[in-house]
């Protein structure tokens, strides 16, 4: 469970500090898929810095499974996160890509093998194991960078805007895997998104930020009337 309690963030410029997120209270429990969504700027990238532990200067809380946040061990933690722009490792192929993360704990050749062929699988892209990154589409290689941030069955995944590079049907069939995944592992999900109509098709709640502060927050039912892209 992840809870901010009039929680705010702030950068630095020169000596000057500007308030990125401005006292958000929000709990977001075990398993839900929430939405975060508002114009550029807004501060929802900052939101998931925040959990990341990649924020300096805070105020209020952030818990994370009751714990602060600043003494969360995030080391040990099992986060997947995914941006915009996730560079695979060009020299290697895209199953060592995927691999990459257990290769990095001495996971045993077998139970790689046995947990890559099945995220290959989840993910429809088995037929892409043994090419290069540079010979994927970017909707393959976002695909990809998911296989891997998703490899260690992470109980908490941020994503940050994952799909906007991608082409509008592309985008259709990634949020039915996102769907599917959610299902089948049950993790905690933030997808930070401008899409409104992903939003409201994959999430269970929505989160709408405006200058740092909660602006709406609800089911994709409770915010049907009241959200429109005007809105944001
Ligand atoms: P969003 O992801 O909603 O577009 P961000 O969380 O990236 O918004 O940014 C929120 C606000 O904080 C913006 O006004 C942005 O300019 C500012 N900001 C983000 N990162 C930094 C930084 N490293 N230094 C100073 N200001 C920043
Ligand atoms: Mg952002």
């Amino acid at each position: 469970m992840i809870q901010f309690d009039d929680f705010s963030c702030y950068y630095k410029n020169k000596n000057e500090f500007f308030c990125a997120l401005d006292g958000i209270s929000l709990t977001i429990p075990d398993g839900e898929l929430l939405a975060v969504t508002g114009a550029s700027g807004s501060g929802k990238t900052t939101l998931l810095r925040c959990i990341l532990g990649q924020c300096e200067y805070t105020q209020g809380r952030l818990l994370i499974d009751d714990v602060d946040s600043e003494c969360f061990d995030l080391k040990s933690a099992n986060i997947g996160y995914i941006r915009q722009e996730n560079a695979l490792y060009p020299h290697l192929t895209v199953y060592e890509n995927i691999a990459f993360p257990l290769r990095a704990i001495h996971t045993p050749q077998p139970e790689v093998d046995r947990r890559v062929k099945s995220i290959a699988q989840t993910l429809e892209i088995p037929y892409l194991l043994t090419r290069k990154p540079k010979h994927l589409s970017g909707g393959q290689q976002q695909r990809v960078a998911i296989a891997r941030a998703f490899i260690k069955n992470p109980t908490l995944f941020l994503l940050d805007e994952p799909f906007s590079n991608i082409d509008p049907q592309l985008r259709m069939e990634m949020r039915q895997l996102l769907k599917k995944l959610h299902r089948e592992f049950r993790p905690t999900m933030i997808l930070v998104t401008h899409d409104l109509g992903e939003a409201f098709s994959v999430a269970d709640r929505i989160l709408v930020l405006k200058d740092g502060k909660v602006s709406q927050l609800g089911t994709p039912i409770e915010l049907m009337h009241t959200l429109r892209e005007d809105t944001l």
